[in-house]
C-alpha cells in the first residue's frame, strides 16, 4: 500500500494489523496530493466529509473529543511519501490545542506546566510551518521570558510563565499577520493538511528528490494521528531504535531514547540520548542508565516488537516509539537506512539465517552504494594528530578545508574548486545542498540518529557527529579545539568509521574487497550473465580492475599514454612535422613506449581480453596553447614558436568533436595507426612468447561511420600484423573491431559487421551525436532541462534508453544478422551505471566496461539485471 498511503502510513496500518500498539489515526492518500496539484491546488469534493468521519472514529476509539475543553483529542499531522525523505517536509504536533482545550489537557494530565508548554510549542510550530512566521520571533520572546525570570533553561519556566509566553506569542502572530492565531481546531487541521501538501513542492524537498531520483508525480500522503506524549514526566520517554545495528550490521538491538522528551528532541540532537541496551551503553562509554535498566518492562515489550517486526518485514527496521506514563506506543517503522557495510552484513547474515534467499540478498543491495566501500580509508601507518573525537556516524575517511555554513561549502567547491569539510553545531534540512558537495561532515552536537548522521549515511559521505570538545564560532568562521584555533580554509581529516578528527590531511589507503563484501560478490558472480570489463590504460588502473574482479579491459584509450612528459615531445614533433617522413621519424620514437605499455597491460591481464583503441582525439589537443607554453615547447623541440602558432591555427576546428578525429586520423595519416598496430602486435608476441599464455589483442577503431573506413584500416592493420609475425617468426590471434558511436554506424551495422569482429558501443559519443548535444558543453542547460522535467536524468550519466538505446538495439540486431555471435560490449560512462547495465542485459550485450572502481557496482548491477531486478527507467 506504500504507493497509496506513503511509507509511514502503510507501515502504521501494517503494525496496527499485527496487533502492535499504534496510536489511532488515518491517512489521506497520495492520490489526494496528486489531485491537489493537478487541479490548481484544490481538494476532491469528498475529502472534507471523509476526514470528519475518520476523525470521529479516532475520537470514539480514545473517548476524547477534538477541541474538547474537558479531555481534548490532540493530533499530529505528518507527511509521508512513498520513499523516505527525512526532514524534507513539514510536520505539526499537538494540533487541537487552543485557549480552551489547553485547560482540558491541564486537567487530564494533572500537569498544567506540561499543557501550557505543549500549547506554546504548538503555536510556535504551527505559526512557522503553516502561517510562515519566522522562528526567531518566538525564540526572542522565549529568551526574554527566561531573562525576566533570571533563568537559563526552558525547564525552569513554570505553568504561569508559559501562560505569559503564550499570550506574547499570540500577540506576535496578530502583529505579523494582522489576524489572531486560529482557535478553531478544524481550521487548524485543514491549515496543517494544506501545509503538508504544500511542503511536497518546497525547495528542499525538490532538491532532495532530484538528488535521489524521486519523481515529483508521486506526491505525499498526510498522516493524522492521535498524539501520545513522551514528555509528561519521568515515566515517559521517546526514542528511535533499530532491529540491528545500522552502522555495523551486527545482530544486536540498537537505539537511543530520552526520558521525558518529545520525538523532535531526539532527532534534533540537543540532549545527549541514553542507550536502549546495557551493551550499547557500554559500547558508547555512556554513564546514563540504559532502558534495559531503568524501564525494564517497556524494554521487554519493545524488544518483542523488534523481533516481531523484523520477522514480518524480513529486513532491518528503524522504529520510533513513545512511552506515555509507562505505556509503549509505536509511532513508526520503516526499512532502516544503513551504511553499505551494514547492508552487506545484514543481507549476508539474513541469507545465512534463512530469513531471505541469496537472490533476495543480492536484490537488497543498491549497487551504487558499494561506492562507499570503494573509497580510501586512513593509512594506519600515517602520522596523525587527533584534534577531537565524536561519534562514528558515517564511515569513510576524508580530508578538506573547513567551512562553517552550507552556503560557504557550495562556494568553496563550485567557485574555488576546493574540497571541503562542513563543520556545524548541528545540521538541518536547509543544509542539504552544502552537505552534498562536502567531502565530510562534522558536527559538535547530536547522536547517531541526528540529522547530520542520517543524511550523511544516506549520501555515503563520511561523518563525525557530536564532537563536543569543538567550539564553533560561526560568525568568526572559526573553530576552537585542543587549544588551537582553526579558521575557514584550514585542512582537517575525518575518519567517519572511528569518529576521530585530525589536523591536516592524513594519507589514505585503497580499499580491499573482503568479508561480507567478498561473499556477496561471489554470490553475484554465480547469477550474472553479463561479463564485466574495465576501462584502463595504466598498469595501476589495470591492477585495480583485476583486484575488483574485472574480466578484461574493454577500453584502453591509447591517447592517454601520450601525455607523459617524455612522450608528449615526440607526439608534438609528429604533429608539427610537415611530411610523412617527418611523422614516421617521430612515431618511431613513440613506438617503444607504446610497446612497453601494452606489454605491461597484457602481463597484468594474464590472458584476459584487452581491447586497445587506436588514436581518437583531434591532434590540437596535444599542442600547447598559451604563449608561455608555446615558447617552452618551441625551445624544447628546437622549432620557431611561429610554426607552433601556425599549426594551431591550421588545426583549429569550430566543432572539434565532429572534426578531424577518430578513424579520420587513421585514414589521413595511416602511419599513426600502423605504428600503434605494430606496438600492439610486438607486445602481444613478446608476452605470449615469454609467458606461454595466449594473448588475443582486440584492436578497436574509433568513430567509424562507414564500412569502407573500416575496410581500409583493417587491411592496414592486418598487413602490419603479418609483417610483425613474420619478423618475429611467431604469430598470435587477434581481432579487429569497431566502436559504434555514431548514429550512422548503428544504422549501417549490418554492413559494418562484415568487417568488424566485434562492436563496442561508445555511448559517450553516441549520446552526444544522437542528441546533437556536446558532452563538454551541455552541463549548464542540462541542469535546466532536468529541473524542467524534460529529461529525468543526465543522458551522459544514465543511458537514454528510448533514443540512444534504440540505436543500440538496431545495431546489435543488424550486426548479428550479418555475423551471428558478434561480440557486443559497451565502453561509455554508462557501463558503470546500474540502470544502463540493466538495459545492456536486455539488449543482449556480452559485456559492459566501466572505470575500475565501478567494477564491483557493475558486477552487482549485472546480477540484479539477470534477476530481472534492474531499474529500467530511461532518460527522456
Ligand atoms: C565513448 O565515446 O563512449 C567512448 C568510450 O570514447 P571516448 O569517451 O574516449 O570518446
Ligand atoms: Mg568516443
Amino acid at each position: 500500500m506504500k504507493n497509496l498511503l506513503g511509507g509511514k502510513g502503510a507501515n502504521l496500518a501494517e503494525m496496527s494489523n499485527l496487533g502492535i500498539p499504534v496510536p489511532p489515526g488515518f491517512t489521506i492518500s497520495t492520490e489526494v496530493c496528486t489531485y491537489y496539484y493537478d487541479n490548481g491546488e484544490i481538494y476532491p469534493d469528498t475529502l472534507k466529509d471523509e476526514v470528519i468521519a475518520a476523525l470521529a472514529k479516532v475520537e470514539e476509539t480514545l473517548g476524547r473529543t477534538f477541541g474538547s475543553i474537558d479531555d481534548p483529542l490532540l493530533v499530529s499531522v505528518r507527511s509521508g511519501a512513498r520513499a523516505s525523505m527525512p526532514g524534507m517536509m513539514d510536520t505539526i504536533l499537538n494540533l487541537g490545542l487552543n485557549d480552551l482545550s489547553v485547560e482540558g489537557l491541564a486537567k487530564r494530565s494533572n500537569d498544567p506546566r506540561f499543557a501550557y508548554d505543549s500549547y506554546r510549542r504548538f503555536i510556535q510550530m504551527y505559526s512557522n510551518v503553516v502561517l510562515g512566521i519566522e522562528h526567531h520571533n518566538f525564540e526572542e520572546i522565549l529568551e526574554e521570558a527566561k531573562d525576566d525570570k533570571g533563568v537559563h533553561l526552558d525547564t525552569d519556566l513554570a505553568a504561569d510563565d508559559w501562560k505569559k509566553v503564550i499570550a506574547r506569542y499570540k500577540d506576535k502572530v496578530k502583529e505579523v499577520l494582522g489576524h489572531p492565531f486560529p482557535q478553531d481546531v478544524h481550521e487548524q487541521l485543514w491549515g496543517a493538511i494544506g501545509a503538508v501538501f504544500g511542503s511536497w513542492m518546497n525547495q528542499r524537498a525538490i532538491t532532495y528528490r532530484r538528488l535521489h531520483d524521486i519523481p515529483g508525480s508521486w506526491g505525499t500522503a498526510v498522516n493524522v494521528q492521535a498524539m501520545v506524549f513522551g514528555n509528561m514526566g519521568d515515566d515517559c520517554s521517546t526514542g528511535v531504535c533499530f532491529t540491528r545495528n545500522p552502522s555495523t550490521g551486527d545482530h544486536e538491538f540498537y537505539g537511543e531514547f530520552l526520558v521525558n522528551a518529545q520525538g523532535e528532541d531526539v532527532v534534533a540532537g540537543i540532549r545527549t540520548p541514553q542507550q536502549i541496551t546495557i551493551e550499547g551503553k557500554q559500547a558508547q562509554n555512556s554513564n546514563l542508565p540504559a532502558m534495559e535498566e531503568c524501564q525494564p518492562e517497556v524494554f521487554k515489550e519493545l524488544n518483542a516488537i523488534r523481533h516481531k517486526l523484523e520477522a514480518h518485514y524480513r529486513d532491518m527496521q528503524d522504529m520510533e516509539f513513545t512511552v506515555q506514563q509507562g505505556r509503549l506506543w509505536m509511532l513508526q517503522t520503516r526499512t532502516g537506512k544503513r551504511t553499505t557495510k551494514a547492508a552487506l552484513k545484514i543481507a549476508v547474515d539474513m541469507a545465512r539465517e534463512g530469513l531471505i534467499t541469496r537472490k533476495e540478498a543480492i536484490r537488497r543491495i543498491d549497487p551504487v552504494s558499494l561506492d562507499q566501500l570503494l573509497h580510501p580509508t586512513l593509512d594506519p601507518k600515517a602520522a596523525r594528530t587527533v584534534l577531537a573525537r565524536g561519534l562514528p556516524a558515517s564511515p569513510g575517511a576524508a580530508s578538506g578545508r573547513v567551512v562553517f555554513s552550507a552556503e560557504d561549502a557550495e562556494n568553496w567547491v563550485n567557485v574555488r574548486k576546493e574540497k571541503v569539510i562542513l563543520v556545524r553545531v548541528e545540521t538541518s534540512p536547509e543544509d542539504i545542498g552544502g552537505m552534498h558537495v562536502s567531502e565530510g561532515i562534522l558536527t559538535t552536537r547530536g547522536g547517531m540518529t541526528s540529522h547530520a548522521a542520517v543524511v550523511a549515511r544516506g549520501m555515503g559521505t563520511p561523518c563525525v557527529a557530536g564532537a563536543g570538545e569543538i567550539r564553533v564560532d560561526h560568525a568568526a568562521r572559526q573553530m576552537k579545539v585542543a587549544g588551537q584555533i582553526l579558521s575557514e580554509g584550514d585542512v582537517i581529516t575525518l575518519d567517519g568509521s572511528t569518529g576521530e578528527v585530525f589536523l591536516g590531511a592524513v594519507p589514505t589507503i585503497q580499499p580491499e574487497m573482503t568479508g561480507d563484501f567478498a561473499t556477496l560478490m561471489e554470490w553475484v558472480d554465480t547469477i550474472r550473465t553479463l561479463k564485466i570489463r574495465a576501462n584502463a590504460e595504466t598498469p595501476q588502473d589495470a591492477a585495480t580492475a583485476r583486484k575488483f574482479g574485472a574480466e578484461g579491459i574493454g577500453l584502453c584509450r591509447t591517447e592517454h599514454m601520450f601525455f607523459d612528459p617524455r612522450r608528449i615531445i615526440a607526439m608534438r614533433e609528429m604533429i608539427l612535422a610537415e611530411t610523412e617522413e617527418g611523422r614516421r621519424s617521430a612515431l618511431s620514437k613513440l613506438l617503444p613506449y607504446q610497446r612497453q605499455d601494452f606489454i605491461e597491460l597484457f602481463e597484468i591481464m594474464r590472458g584476459l581480453p584487452v581491447t586497445i583503441r587506436l588514436l581518437d582525439p583531434p591532434l590540437h589537443e596535444f599542442l600547447p596553447h598559451t604563449e608561455a607554453e608555446i615558447a617552452e615547447v618551441a625551445k624544447e623541440a628546437g622549432v620557431d614558436p611561429a610554426l607552433i602558432r601556425a599549426r594551431n591555427i591550421a588545426l583549429h576546428e569550430s566543432n572539434p568533436m565532429l572534426g578531424h578525429r577518430g578513424c579520420r586520423l587513421g585514414i589521413t595519416y595511416p602511419e599513426i595507426y600502423e605504428m600503434q598496430a605494430r606496438a600492439i602486435f610486438e607486445a602481444a608476441v613478446h608476452v605470449s612468447r615469454e609467458t606461454g599464455r595466449s594473448v588475443v589483442p582486440e584492436v578497436m577503431i574509433p568513430l567509424v561511420g562507414a564500412r569502407k573506413e573500416l575496410d581500409l584500416l583493417k587491411a592496414a592493420i592486418d598487413k602490419e600484423a603479418q609483417a610483425v609475425f613474420s619478423e618475429q617468426n611467431y604469430a598470435v590471434k587477434y581481432l579487429v573491431g569497431t566502436m559504434i558511436e555514431l548514429p550512422r554506424a548503428a544504422l549501417m551495422a549490418g554492413e559494418i559487421a562484415e568487417t568488424a569482429a566485434f562492436f563496442s558501443f561508445g555511448t559517450n559519443d553516441l549520446t552526444q551525436t544522437t542528441f546533437g548535444m556536446s558532452r563538454d558543453d551541455s552541463g549548464p542547460f542540462l541542469e535546466v532541462y532536468r529541473a524542467r522535467g524534460i529529461y529525468e536524468r543526465d543522458p551522459f550519466a544514465s543511458l537514454d534508453q528510448a533514443g540512444v538505446g534504440e540505436l543500440i538495439r538496431i545495431a546489435a540486431e543488424r550486426g548479428r544478422v550479418t555475423r551471428p555471435g558478434l561480440k557486443l560490449g559497451i565502453c561509455g560512462e554508462h557501463g558503470g551505471d546500474p540502470a544502463s547495465i540493466s538495459f545492456c542485459q536486455s539488449a543482449g550485450l556480452d559485456y559492459v566496461s566501466c572505470s575500475p572502481y565501478r567494477v564491483p557496482i557493475a558486477r552487482l548491477a549485472a546480477a540484479q539485471a539477470a534477476l530481472g531486478e534492474g531499474t529500467s527507467s530511461g532518460t527522456a
